[in-house]
């Protein structure tokens, strides 16, 4: 959350800092700033709230120019989103501006200290003590920019990454993380700032990734220099990174999400790709053939994620139990974390993340590895935090996701989980083989089944149409397709801002069933599966009471057919591969209901996706 952009170097900096925010604002658009220092060293600070096209017209006529500068998109943790609030934020003298992703928690003692000292504050953030703890530890004890910077944050408690520069300093960038993302590109003389590498890419292909409790000095035509907090000098490796501008961009769909809804069997095939040998019908990751004793003597694996990824934990938790035999606990991270939850040495933790920066699964991690557990990480995005904290793990490759609510992260997460079940059972001969291969075959050839999916669009875009009256929603699965249930009910809340609940279907006599009447749309997401006979029954319960059903089943489906007000067909495929399947009309369902109602997609409100804040 919050996306950070800096620059310094010979060209212009405003353009780059705006464009930059652009490709961060799916990271927080509540408000956006600028700050820039000028040939003679003025320090122009330029925020207005909402999106950055309201900056970007608030900066017309105004002095822009520049070759240093830093760039900030909110999504606000204290104090309401309001121009005061936006960042960067000055400091008393408006000597310094300042921009920060993250959380400072002891904020108010600091403030409460600066208070006495005569500093006054114009903005209710955490953000706006920091910088004016700067200039103060700079003042009193006669430091540089950086060495100000270093000194403060040793008594800061919290998260940051944070870039700073300073009037009549033109040749001063200074930057610094802890637990919030920053990555510094490197140019031929000039340098980026970014939260991830997508403001960068555009410019060098080089960067190095900041570890916790470090800050860099960034000078034209100087190398970095990288320091501890305690002052000892870091060398880092230049990483070369692998993304490329069209992955990025919206290739000619009007939302992100459609975009990345449609690249799902693309972004499997990259998941699949040298994983899945199609000759020898045979799954071989990496991190679990080097793993794999870990595996054997695990008594225990705990999933530990947030929000979708969550939901993908838990198939991973009906994968793991019927392939592999060990037991699984799925833990939603933030409340893992702050249990006293029992781990043993013997135990395996995966923790599941798209942007491998979620703080709460970042801080699950770490709890679970303190106990000695053996840490084995899903993430997307390549060299994220969870991604460098764990033991082993395997990249799920879906490309960048940019749209706010996730599709292609969620299905290349059960990708990954799937194949690792299946890796795991076979080696631990848990697994039949002739039940192995028979999966092994039906995956190599999902792709096909999820593009046969995509078909079905048109359809549930008139589907859509029908239900924008809903102001409320149920979602029934059962055994693989209850998470899909949660997910299809997550993605209609998160985009549409329709109340939506999902259940396992057998649950719904236990409560929810009084909700039903004969306003009521309830998806119930019933493929052809051992329990489908049960689901039969399930429709029948909802149907009794007039509730409008909306039926995923299989194609050539008789029983629920004849029941359900609408019904989407997808191809027959294994039991444990149908959420691949299932969610595709799903994710649908809710990118059309909410573009009907007019929503904003891909930026949906109070959201931001890379949940960088606890
Ligand atoms: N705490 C800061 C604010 O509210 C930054 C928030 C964030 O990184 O999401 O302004």
């Amino acid at each position: 959350m919050c996306g950070i952009v800096g620059y310094i170097g010979m060209k212009d900096a405003f353009p780059i800092l705006i464009k930059g925010l652009k490709r961060l604002e799916y990271r927080g658009y509540d408000s956006a700033g600028v700050a820039l220092l000028n040939s003679e060293g003025e320090l122009n600070v330029y925020k207005s709230k909402g999106k950055v096209k309201n900056l970007e017209e608030y900066c017309i006529g105004k002095d822009v120019s520049g070759t240093i500068g830093i760039a900030h998109t909110r999504w606000a943790t204290h104090g309401e989103p309001n121009d005061l609030n936006a960042h960067p934020h000055y400091s008393q003298s408006e000597n310094i501006a300042l921009i920060h992703n993250g959380i400072i928690e002891n904020y108010l003692a600091i403030k409460k200290m600066l208070v006495r000292e005569g500093y006054t504050f114009k903005s209710d953030t955490d953000t706006e003590v920091l910088v004016q703890a700067i200039e103060y530890i700079k003042k009193r004890y006669d430091l540089t920019l950086s060495e100000a910077v270093q000194r403060t944050l040793k008594f800061v408690i919290g998260a940051y990454a944070i870039g700073v520069i300073e009037k009549n300093k033109p040749d001063c960038l200074v930057a610094a993380r802890k637990g919030s993302p920053l990555i510094v590109g490197i140019g031929e003389g000039e340098f980026f700032l970014g939260s991830d590498a997508t403001p960068i890419i555009e410019y060098t292909s080089n960067v190095i990734y900041l570890n916790d409790e470090e800050v860099v000095l960034l000078q034209r035509n100087k190398k970095p220099v990288v320091k501890t907090l305690k002052d000892e000098d870091v060398h880092h490796d230049i990483i070369k990174i692998k993304l490329q501008l069209e992955d990025i961009e919206k290739g000619g769909y009007p939302h992100f999400m459609l975009k990345e809804i449609f690249e799902q069997s693309k972004s499997l095939a990259m998941c699949m790709n040298g994983r899945l040998n199609t000759e020898l019908m045979e799954i071989k990751l990496s991190g679990i053939t080097t793993n794999i004793e870990r595996f054997r003597s695990a008594k225990r694996i705990i999933i530990t994620a947030c929000g979708t990824s969550w939901h993908a934990a838990l198939i991973g938790k009906y994968l793991f139990e019927e392939f592999c035999k060990i037991p699984v606990d799925v833990e939603v991270a933030s409340e893992f974390r702050y249990r006293s939850p029992v781990i043993h040495s013997d135990d395996i933790l995966i923790p599941i993340s798209q942007s491998g920066e979620t703080a709460d699964t970042l801080a699950a991690m770490e709890l679970a590895k303190s106990h000695g557990a053996f840490i084995y990480g899903i993430c997307n995005v390549v060299g994220s935090s969870i991604a460098r904290g764990t033991d082993s793990g395997t990249y799920t490759h879906a490309g960048p996701e940019i749209g706010v609510a996730s599709t292609k992260a969620f299905t290349t997460q059960v990708t990954v989980l799937i194949m690792m079940a299946l890796q795991i059972g076979r080696e631990l001969k848990t697994l039949p083989e002739a039940r192995y291969k028979k999966i092994v075959r039906e995956l190599a050839n999902i792709n096909t089944k999820i593009e046969e999916c995509f078909e079905l669009s048109k359809e549930i875009r008139k589907i859509s149409s029908v239900f924008t009256y809903a102001r409320n929603f149920m979602y029934l699965g059962r055994g693989y397709n209850f998470p899909v249930a949660l997910e299809g009910a997550l993605k209609l809340k998160e985009i549409s801002y329709i109340h939506a609940e999902g259940y396992p279907a057998a649950e719904m006599k236990h409560g929810p069933i009084a909700l039903i009447d004969e306003e009521m749309p309830v998806v119930v997401v019933s493929p052809k599966l051992k329990t489908y006979e049960k689901i039969v029954s399930n429709v029948q319960e909802i149907k009794a009471r007039k509730g409008k059903i909306i039926a995923i089943v299989t194609k050539g489906d008789v029983d629920i057919k004849k029941m359900a007000d609408f019904c989407i067909e997808i191809p027959d495929t294994e039991e444990c591969l149908t959420p691949l399947l299932t969610v595709i009309p799903l994710q649908f369902l809710s990118y059309y209901i909410a573009t009907v109602k007019g929503r904003n997609v891909d930026q949906p409100r109070n959201l931001a996706k890379s949940v960088t804040v606890e």
